[in-house]
């Protein structure tokens, strides 16, 4: 026993849950969802990836963030409630946001940054044409520049699964 192949190990299982999420075909197929459900995540909902796969925020492979970060939620939470401080350090540490943005980067198209915000606006104009008057009203998720679809009632960010929404403007 060491402490030191307990961080390996953890570093090991959030590393393969990555792997399995990158060569998924392109929003989860069976063999990734069968992952999903070993860890008892639950996946996205039919409804919910047929929006996902209709909006602008494009992915060329790959299951979504959200349920990648369900995934890394439980591996987190597995590792940290052990009694190891090391391990316990490196658990807490883990940065959530930047590891499922880092993965982000591998599913999406090529492009520049200035397509995350074209996007986002074609979107905004797409799902919430009224709110073109009380620009105000209108969110992106921080982590991942996604829109918050106003006909939806969600509190994270349905793509990436992050809590900071800002205000656009
Ligand atoms: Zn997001």
């Amino acid at each position: 026993m060491s402490e030191d192949k307990d961080i390996t190990d953890f570093k090991s299982e959030i590393d393969r849950a990555y792997q399995n999420a990158l060569h998924s075909e392109k929003g989860g197929d069976a063999k990734w969802k069968t992952f999903m459900q070993s860890y008892g995540a639950e996946n996205l909902s039919e409804d919910e990836t047929n929006m996902l796969l209709n909006s602008e925020m494009k992915i060329t492979k790959g299951a979504y963030p959200l349920e990648l970060r369900r995934v890394y939620e439980i591996i987190v939470r597995k590792y940290s409630a052990q009694n190891n401080e090391g391990l316990r350090n490196s658990a807490d540490n883990f940065n959530m946001d930047d590891e499922i943005k880092k993965y982000y980067q591998k599913i999406k198209p090529f492009s520049g940054m200035g397509d995350i915000f074209s996007n986002a606006s074609i979107t905004m104009n797409k799902y919430s044409e009224g709110l073109q008057k009380s620009k105000h009203y209108t969110f992106k998720c921080k982590n991942c520049g996604a829109p918050r679809l106003e006909e939806m009632q969600y509190d994270n960010c349905l793509f990436c699964g992050s809590k900071l929404f800002e205000n656009a403007n």
